[in-house]
Formats: structure tokens, sequence, C-alpha cells
């Protein structure tokens, strides 16, 4: 099913609202109302209820959400509810880190492959994933891998993406500080924690 205009907004609370719900499974409870939720993920009440509204709303008012339903719901929408493949490239001081980070497979996420140009990395393994040569990224669509992360240096991250895009990826999470032209069917998303902390002191009181 295709949802159509969806604020990206939206798209973005999403996984928000899921993680809440997977953390209040995992307290033993069935049912959370939209004000717990919104307590939980520190969004307005009703701004949960318009973003749900754009799927047909998924509560019965008073009664709250079934927080079972609206997990396989939400992950639906965002197509997580099949397990994902995805690769690495990069296998340095963040690359290792990200290799490491348990949290990937709370959203049905397996980095199944992991790539580097240096030759005394390959072989090593992080989180049981073999550091492989990057000339073997041309083996990812055979691999049914179609996503991938980026945490090359800036000047490599271009060529990197290219390379991804032969291979078959439709999808990068881009680490490196630089923006990356792709194709109009292929989806970037950046992060920068140097960004967000620069609009940090912007909103912090005077001293
Ligand atoms: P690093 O130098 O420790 O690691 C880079 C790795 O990429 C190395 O292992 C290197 O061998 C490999 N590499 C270089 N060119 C390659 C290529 N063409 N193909 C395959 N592998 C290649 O650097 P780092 O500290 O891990 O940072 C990695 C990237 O992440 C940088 O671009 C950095 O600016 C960025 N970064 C982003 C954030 C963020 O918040 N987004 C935070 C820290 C670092």
């Amino acid at each position: 099913m295709r949802y159509r205009k969806i604020p990206s907004e939206t798209i973005r609370r999403l996984p928000i609202y899921l993680r809440a719900l997977m953390f209040s499974k995992d307290l033993g409870k069935e049912r959370i109302s939209s004000r717990d939720l919104a307590e939980f993920v520190g969004v307005n009440s009703w701004q949960i209820r318009k973003d749900f509204s754009y799927f047909g709303g998924f509560g019965t008012p008073g009664v709250g959400y079934n927080i079972e339903k609206l997990s396989v719901q939400i992950k639906r929408i965002l197509k997580l509810d099949v397990v994902k493949r995805a690769a690495l490239v990069g296998v340095g001081n963040l690359g290792s880190a990200v290799l490491a980070y348990p949290g990937f497979k709370m959203f049905g996420f397996n980095i199944a492959a992991a790539f580097d140009n240096n030759p005394k990395k390959i072989g090593r393994k992080i989180n049981n994933i073999a550091i492989e040569n990057i000339s073997k990224i041309s083996t990812l669509k055979k691999r049914g891998i179609n996503i991938a992360i980026i945490t090359v240096p800036r000047d490599a991250a271009q060529s990197t993406a290219e390379a991804l895009l032969k291979a078959g990826v439709k999808g990068i999470l881009n680490f490196s500080p630089c923006y990356i032209t792709v194709p109009r069917k292929v989806k970037v998303i950046t992060i920068d924690i140097a960004m967000d902390l620069a609009r940090l002191p912007y909103y912090m009181p005077a001293c």
C-alpha cells in the first residue's frame, strides 16, 4: 500500500513513535494513550493524532492504541516489516562504532557487509562482520543488499556513493560532512552531529 502526501516531518517522527512503542511493550504494556505516547516522545498529543490521521488513524478514542497493532502498522508504512540488509563503507573510528551498535536490529536492520580500502583492515572482524576489500562492492546486488552507510572521509564520499549506486544501492545514510549528488530515484539522508551541536547554543539561555 502506498500512502500519498505524507509530510516528511511525519515520516521523521514515525520511527520515534515506534521506538517508544517497543520500549512500552518491553515494560509489559499492551495499550498506550496518545497522551502517554506524547509524554514518552516529547511531542504534542494532537500532533501524534494528526500524524496517525494520514494513515487513517489507528486508535479508538478513550481506549488508546494497541501497542502491538500500532507497531506492526508503523513498520509496514516505513517498510520495516522485512529485515533489511545493509552495507557499510569506511571502517574507521566512526564506521567501527556504527558496526558495533546494536540499535539497528530494533528496526529490522542487519548490517551484513563492511568495506574499506585499507589493506591492513581487510579480513578483520567487528561484531562478527568481516571487513572486505572495497573492490568487492560490486557483489552487493547478488547479496540482496540495497542500503548502505557511508563513513569514509569527505573527499571519498561522492565516489563511494557512485560505486554503491553501480552496485544496485537505492538508499544511503551518509555520515560524511558533504552533499552527495545522486539520481532522483535514490534517497540519501545525511547525518551530522556537529550541525545539531552548532544550533544548540542558539536555544540556550544567556549566562
Ligand atoms: P577515519 O579516518 O577513522 O575512517 C575512515 C575510513 O574510511 C578508514 O578506515 C579509511 O581506510 C576508509 N576509507 C577511506 N577512503 C576510502 C574509500 N575510498 N573506500 C573505502 N574506504 C575508504 O575517519 P572517521 O573519524 O571514522 O570519520 C569518517 C567520516 O565520518 C568522515 O567523513 C567524518 O568527517 C565523518 N564523521 C561524521 C560524524 C557525524 O556526525 N556525521 C561524526 C564523526 C565523523
